[in-house]
């Protein structure tokens, strides 16, 4: 296990973020210090609670230098974005071509329902914000890669991403009435999954904080 935590004392440091050390566990080495209980989640993501009593851990486990943890966390962190936001836009892809599919060929009333506009815009707003969300993570991958600055791209690219995905998935849904959650349709699966990424690694409210403060200079809001 990658384990982050304080090595300095929060009232040592001036930085809050300074004096946080990364190591790597053992975790069957730490046997009863590290618990784990695992959570019920409502999709299939191995999650869990960790409960860490006097865990030792020896120091050449040590990441990096120490209390300058944060910084390489954040490093990861930006990576994690860019590659959920390509996971996102993939289950968006799914689930537009799926219901676009769907609406072409199931005829009510006398013709398909994609030709009503009710059904086809949804469908075809979830595409174009899926095909912005995709510039987006190109443009912080292309800056990761570069080794640039692209927290405000990889933030920018997770929330456009996860949005899209959630409509996608909504208009999925809809497009295909009580079909959208029957099992054997897999739409209510991917629903669930797109659901997610809203709310982590990172939720977007406070995606939306980083954009306020870092972005656009305006005062912290939490
Ligand atoms: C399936 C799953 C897997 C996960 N895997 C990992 C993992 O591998 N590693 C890991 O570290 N974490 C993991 N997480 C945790 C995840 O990163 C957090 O759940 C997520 O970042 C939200 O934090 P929180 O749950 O503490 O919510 P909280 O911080 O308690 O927030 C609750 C709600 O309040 C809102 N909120 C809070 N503060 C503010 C504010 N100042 N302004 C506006 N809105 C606010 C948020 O939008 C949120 O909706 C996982 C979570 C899930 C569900």
């Amino acid at each position: 296990m990658l384990l982050l935590t304080r090595t300095t004392p929060y009232d040592e440091v001036k930085n809050k973020t300074e004096g946080m050390s990364v190591f790597l566990v053992d975790i069957k080495a730490a046997g009863k210090a590290i618990e784990a209980r695992k959570l019920e989640m409502m999709l299939n993501h191995e999650t869990n609670e960790l409960f860490i009593n006097d865990l030792e851990v020896p120091v050449e486990n040590l990441i990096g230098e120490e209390g300058k943890g944060f910084r390489y966390l954040l490093d990861g962190l930006n990576a994690e974005r860019i590659l959920v936001s390509a996971g996102s836009i993939g289950s968006a892809r799914w689930c537009v071509a799926k219901a676009a599919k769907y609406a072409s060929e199931r005829v009510v009333f006398g013709r398909p329902i994609g030709a009503n506009q009710g059904v086809q815009f949804p469908i075809a707003r979830a595409h174009v914000a899926t095909e912005a969300a995709d510039l987006m993570r190109w443009r912080a991958a292309t800056l990761f890669d570069a080794k640039q600055r692209c927290g405000a791209e990889a933030n920018m690219a997770k929330y456009l991403s996860s949005e899209a995905a959630m409509d996608a998935a909504n208009a999925c849904i809809d497009a295909h009435g009580g079909y959208g959650f029957a099992v054997e349709y897999d739409i209510e699966r991917v629903f669930r999954s797109s659901r997610l990424s809203r709310t982590a690694p990172i939720n977007n409210n406070l995606v939306l904080a980083f954009i306020g403060e870092h972005v656009l200079g305006m005062p912290k809001s939490y």
